[in-house]
């Protein structure tokens, strides 16, 4: 593959951007206009200019990456991509318009790939042009530094087709795992629930926000702690994911948390908004709680 759409520059899309840039490949990214795009480039230009500043990357090899990622307005210089990855906004109807406009300038035998968390592939398979061509390509966070990426094929997904895809996400230099469309995959599928109970945990005034995540650290040795890490995904993203899972398969063992609903209803997103469960506005996290 030479040349991959990623629509969505939000963290997630950022971090694909810079990954398969950093393996030689073009990337034209797209996020709801130009501007937003582009202010998105310079983020992953401000990221990188830190590793140079580390030592941990050369100038010229900065430079190289950003010159192969360029910002787009629309879909329509993705013609010639060979995949495009959506990495929106995890909300149905946001996918469901993306996948419908792609689907118009989709070039024959190119794949469309979703990076959703929890959307049941098969469903949006249906967005698309053509369903054989459709599948989930789950990356994790951060992007550049994460070692796996589930490949989730839907009911149409034409098993070439996944064995593309599972190339291309190895030739990132990532390990995969297969999964099959349920909900959630398979880590997520284990990770929101430990998330939100953290969250009915912290809820239930049974521990602070320090001891919850301390628990996990030192008791499960965990690298990080579950409310931390909930921070890391961006609280909205966890809600919807939890959210998907809940109504997809009714089960009242995935209903939300409220506290969970009342930090999004306060705009307490996690780290891309300065504060979640904790205050990343100081030098150091502080908890809110
Ligand atoms: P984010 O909030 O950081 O970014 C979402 C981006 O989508 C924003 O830049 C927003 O402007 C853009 N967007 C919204 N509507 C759009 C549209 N109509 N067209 C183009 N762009 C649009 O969220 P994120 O964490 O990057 O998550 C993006 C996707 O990746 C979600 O499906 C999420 O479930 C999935 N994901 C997230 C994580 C994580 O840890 N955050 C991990 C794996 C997968």
């Amino acid at each position: 593959m030479q040349t991959i759409g990623v629509i969505g520059a939000g963290q997630m899309g950022r971090g694909i951007a810079q990954t398969v840039a950093a393996h030689g490949m073009k990337v034209l990214l797209a996020d709801i206009d130009l501007a937003t795009a582009q202010a998105s480039l310079d983020v992953i230009d401000r990221g990188l200019a830190k590793l140079v500043g580390r030592g941990k990357m050369e100038v010229a090899e900065a430079e190289s990456l950003m010159g192969r990622i360029s910002a787009v307005a629309d879909y329509t210089p993705m013609a010639d991509a060979d995949l495009i990855i959506e990495a929106a906004t995890e909300k149905e109807p946001i996918k469901q318009a993306i996948f419908e406009k792609a689907g118009e300038i989709l070039s024959q035998g190119a794949i469309l790939a979703s990076n959703t968390s929890s959307i049941p592939i098969t469903r949006m398979a249906n967005y698309s042009p053509d369903p054989e061509r459709f599948i989930g390509l789950h990356f994790f966070n951060p992007v550049p530094v994460m070692g796996l990426i589930e490949v989730i094929p839907g009911l149409a997904t034409d098993p070439q087709v996944t064995e593309r895809t599972v190339a291309f996400a190895e030739g990132l230099g990532k390990q995969v795992v297969l999964s099959q469309d349920e909900p959630g995959f398979v880590v997520n599928r284990i990770l929101l629930p430990m998330i939100n109970e953290a969250v009915f945990v912290l809820g239930q005034s049974t521990a602070s926000i320090e001891d919850i995540d301390k628990g996990a650290r030192l008791g499960l040795n965990h690298p990080m702690g579950p409310l931390q890490l909930a921070d890391f995904v961006g609280l909205d993203t966890c809600l919807d994911i939890i959210m998907v899972l809940y109504n997809t398969t009714g089960d009242s063992k995935y209903r939300p948390a409220p506290l969970l609903q009342k930090y999004v209803e306060a705009g307490w997103l996690g780290r891309k908004t300065g504060k979640g469960f904790y205050d990343y506005s100081g030098e150091m996290p502080v908890a809110t709680r």
